[in-house]
């Protein structure tokens, strides 16, 4: 198992975690079930964690990581629950985790 992607934004791993799930990866979620209730600061120690079961694909997962990172040309879409724009290769809202219709 290697930690491959972190963030204070519970949504953005989510969402890297589907986009991994359709590439056919095998991740796993740290601190999914730890974290400070509504108006707690979020701390360092609390950010979700992705972590790959197969060392030998982590570099692959990490190019996937990093195209939707740094995003593309692709259109990006209004979520229908808060109105925020996300990227195109989002599958849920990074704000409010509503899925993309
Ligand atoms: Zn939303």
């Amino acid at each position: 198992m290697k930690k491959l992607f972190t963030h204070e934004n519970r949504m953005i791993v989510y969402n890297m975690k589907n986009v991994l799930a359709e590439e056919g990866f095998e991740t796993v979620m740290m601190n999914e079930f730890i974290g400070g209730g509504v108006g707690d600061l979020p701390t360092f120690d609390t950010w979700l964690e992705l972590w790959i079961e197969d060392e030998n694909r982590f570099e692959q997962a990490q190019g996937i990581l990093q195209q939707i990172l740094q995003g593309g040309d692709r259109e990006g879409w209004f979520c229908r629950g808060c109105q925020e724009q996300n990227d195109a290769s989002f599958r849920i809202c990074w704000n409010c985790g509503r899925s993309y219709e």
